[in-house]
């Protein structure tokens, strides 16, 4: 768990969208290769290369040159990784939030702040990018 650490000021850190993560669960003991996790995640394989790799996801790389991705292992990682990304929502800075149409950190507009609890607020705004409705919990403390 410790190789993840790395990752936590990672500007590059590979995003997984919801069907991705549910379909992680497919992956099973054994060893894959790359073009086979593609398919069971119906992903490109460039974004294996591209990005998992390149991030840092466990695989085992034969003498030959071929790699070979453990299912679970890379599930568990994945795993890890999105919950990193969860974190990250919550350090947004005051005018941003997670838009899931842009699947992207996106600026907020015409934002205004709702109180549902003491110290739990929550944000809401407009997407800059597409327009869509976005919102984010808030701490109720005003951040600097
Ligand atoms: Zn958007």
């Amino acid at each position: 768990m410790n190789r993840l650490r790395k990752f936590s000021d990672a500007t590059d850190r590979p995003v997984f969208k919801r069907p991705q993560i549910i379909r992680l669960s497919r992956l099973l003991d054994m060893e894959y290769k790359p073009s086979e996790i593609a398919e069971e995640l119906n992903i490109g394989l460039w974004v294996i290369y591209n990005t998992y790799l390149h991030a840092g996801c466990p695989h085992r790389r034969e003498k030959g040159g071929q790699i070979w991705i453990h299912g679970t292992s890379f599930a568990a990682w994945a795993r890890a990784i999105n919950e990193l990304n969860k974190e990250k929502a919550f350090t947004l800075q005051e005018d941003e939030a997670w838009c899931v149409r842009c699947n992207a950190v996106v600026k907020m507009e015409d934002a205004h702040r709702r109180t549902l609890k003491r110290n739990l607020v929550m944000v809401y705004g407009v997407c800059s990018v597409c327009g869509g409705k976005v919102n984010r919990l808030a701490s109720g403390k005003v951040k600097k």
